[in-house]
């Protein structure tokens, strides 16, 4: 006969019978042989817990994603290539994750469809948004250091005309740096083939905003969202992942009525925040950032960023912009072909206004990594004091939702982990440990954000159960084999219930 106590009943028992809250983390342990209990199964938990550090910096960050596989250098073993950045095993699953929560915000909406548009473009495209022309940094050269340098960000320069590397004043001209790639297409490398690598994705939805629109049968108001890699011959990247030259955004444009586009922007500015709080981002790690009207792109009638409080302090994770008709309107111009919508309802024509929310996924999943880092002071198996690093990711985006950990490496466990590492594959991506001790293997979970480890044991070939800890509340319940798969669907969306 099994007996069950929950934690709350456990509690209520071990606090009516001991004052002294201190001595609570030996408790269960004496509980459980105090009652003589072989067969008793019941919700444990380590003692709590506490925060004693979050993330203490980037290169903290940046170490433990090069050990556990989350992001290496480019080309690594020939010296790595500049602000380029491979997501491994790990970071390769949190990115996909990362984008699917943002992809199913937008797009399982009644009012948004997704697009996913080619990198290279009509190289008019780049004309029309005024990237040819407009797309450019003042770039200096130091005559003595060589170094190269962007003239309106650099204070040295501003203040003195100084170089910030070694202080000459023999220094250049500044002159202007087009951001884009540019490339070739077909054999021939002259002006006429000239082709850019986007330096945005949105170009791709104003140019397609009528055949999302019609093919969708969607009415106005409605948005299009895509996500894929843009590239920007940036003067200066860095920051880890935060500014590189290749990087993915996710974009979405609103096509509104021109009159209704100030409600939208809050409302999306409200919508965009929320997507954030969902995800578990610290509301003290975030603000909004409103443009000036010198900040202010040349598109945009408004325009605020969600900032987020990355270790080199708040810096942008996403633009909300009030694009008003600009793009279409140049597009029009551009091709000569015309992009107005016609209002059914009232019988007139338009050319909508756009509110565009563009969120750079890099830095949205440094940003996660940052939140979620903390080391907690704990106890081991022998009642110890511990610190363990916890990637305290919301289960949707952790790589991992499941790491099976049999108790030994004896066959009669192993055969049993190996099954039921397939039977959760099925439904999840799991991790399968069985090297090191068993508190060591907890610890590389909660490492990796793991939400749940099963332990398989001893008594699993009797009771087929097994043991599953939750990573925040480390508490631990006793759950059948055949019903695993359901239990860990069911408490990964009730993860912070
Ligand atoms: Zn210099």
């Amino acid at each position: 006969m099994v007996t069950r106590l929950a934690a709350s009943e456990l509690g209520a028992i071990l606090s009516s019978h001991f004052v002294d809250q201190s001595k609570l983390p030996v408790l269960p342990i004496m509980l459980y042989l105090s009652l003589g209990a072989k067969e008793l199964v019941m919700n444990t938990s380590e003692p709590p817990k506490k925060v004693v550090r979050n993330l203490p910096d980037l290169a903290a960050l940046v170490g433990l994603s090069k050990r556990r596989g989350f992001v290496f250098q480019s080309s690594e073993i020939y010296g790595g290539l500049g602000s380029c950045w491979d997501y491994g095993p790990l970071g390769s699953l949190l990115k996909l994750n990362v984008k699917k929560a943002w992809w199913n915000a937008m797009t399982r909406r009644a009012d948004i469809v997704g697009l996913d548009a080619s990198i290279l473009m009509h190289p008019t495209v780049w004309k029309a948004s005024g990237h040819v022309d407009g797309f450019t940094d003042p770039l200096v050269d130091c005559k003595d250091c060589k170094t190269r340098f962007r003239s309106d960000n650099t204070d040295s320069y501003l203040k003195d005309k100084k170089c910030p590397q070694c202080g000459s004043k023999n220094l250049s001209e500044p002159r202007l740096f087009n951001l884009m790639f540019k490339t070739h297409m077909g054999p021939v490398e002259d002006a006429g083939s000239v082709v850019y690598l986007r330096p945005e994705t949105a170009q791709g939805h104003f140019v397609n905003f009528l055949n999302c629109q019609q093919s969708s049968r969607y009415k106005i108001p409605f948005g299009i969202a895509a996500i894929g890699k843009s590239f920007r011959n940036e003067i200066t990247p860095g920051n880890f992942i935060f500014r590189t030259r290749e990087f993915e955004q996710m974009e979405m444009q609103y096509f509104v009525k021109p009159g209704t586009d100030a409600g939208f922007f809050d409302t999306w500015k409200e919508t965009r925040w929320n997507f954030y709080l969902k995800y578990k981002l610290k509301a003290e790690n975030l603000r909004f950032h409103p443009h000036g009207p010198t900040e202010l792109a040349h598109y945009a009638k408004a325009a605020v960023d969600v900032q987020y409080n990355f270790p080199m302090g708040f810096s942008e994770l996403e633009g909300i912009h009030n694009r008003g008709d600009f793009d279409l309107t140049q597009h029009m111009k551009f091709s000569g072909k015309s992009l107005e919508y016609f209002d059914e309802a009232g019988k007139e024509k338009f050319i909508p206004y756009v509110i565009e929310t563009a969120v750079g996924c890099d830095r949205l999943v440094l940003a996660f990594l940052c939140d979620a880092y903390r080391e907690e002071v704990t106890l081991d198996e022998a009642g110890k004091e511990d610190v363990r690093v916890v990637l305290g990711l919301h289960p949707d985006l952790a790589p991992i939702k499941v790491g099976i950990l049999p108790l030994s490496k004896k066959e009669e466990l192993s055969s049993v982990g190996l099954r039921l590492r397939d039977q959760l594959a099925e439904d999840f991506d799991v991790n399968y440990d069985e090297a090191a001790s068993i508190g060591k293997r907890y610890r590389r979970q909660d490492e990796i954000g793991t939400p749940f480890c099963v332990t398989v044991d001893f008594e699993t070939a009797n009771d087929q159960a097994v043991t599953v800890r939750h990573r925040d509340k480390m508490t631990q319940d006793r759950v059948n084999l055949t019903q695993l798969n359901r239990y860990v669907f069911e408490n990964l969306k009730d993860f912070y219930k």
